[in-house]
């Protein structure tokens, strides 16, 4: 078994939290083990919870399409969430059940050690990068997490509710790609 399994494995009995009790799967996270690019958003919604996979509801499907936009296919990241349970209504997760979980998502960065996370709304902007992210003001910008660089960008729900996001979102991709490219033109 890999450290990735068994990881998904302790996740999967976890109880650290109340958010356990209220949902019906786990939802650990998915995707190539050794991607270069994780993407992160906030937690499960309902379609995740029923399915135990993160992003296929209709957000997921717009995340689909913005990641086959990109020239990639989705089994070549990885998508994962701060909380890996859902959140009674899809409320925000409280500072105290991300804190608790992202000592799991921590665990599973370290073993997949991406080149970059893509920080998908701003509760993972703030719990990756600063509590107090405005992710209208701040998207598009490169932070770091951990001595990993970080693009923060619009969670796809944003863009359901506001198609007009779906510029500034192509554009953060767009550096996202630009810095793939120039990392592998660095290691040849
Ligand atoms: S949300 Fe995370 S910490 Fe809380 S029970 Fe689920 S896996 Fe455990």
């Amino acid at each position: 078994m890999t450290e990735l399994a068994a990881l998904k494995e302790a996740v999967e009995a976890c109880r650290r939290c109340h958010l356990r009790d209220g949902a019906r799967n786990v939802v650990f996270g998915e995707g190539n083990p050794h991607a270069r690019v994780m993407l992160i958003g906030e937690g499960p919604g309902r379609q995740e919870d029923l399915q135990g996979r993160p992003f296929v509801g209709a957000a997921g499907q717009l995340l689909d399409k913005i990641i086959a936009a990109c020239g990639w296919q989705r089994s070549e990241v990885y998508i994962a969430n701060i909380v890996k349970c859902r959140p009674p209504n899809n409320r925000v997760p409280t500072i105290q059940e991300a804190q608790t979980c992202m000592a799991w998502l921590d665990q599973q960065i370290r073993l997949i050690a991406p080149e970059l996370i893509i920080a998908l709304g701003s509760t993972a902007a703030r719990h990756l990068i600063n509590p107090n992210f405005r992710i209208t003001r701040s998207r598009g910008h490169w932070f770091e997490y951990k001595g990993i660089p970080v693009m923060p960008t619009f969670h796809p729900a944003a863009l359901l509710r506001d198609p007009s996001k779906k510029r500034p979102v192509w554009e953060d991709f767009k550096q996202v790609i630009a810095f793939l490219e120039q990392d592998e033109a660095c290691s040849r």
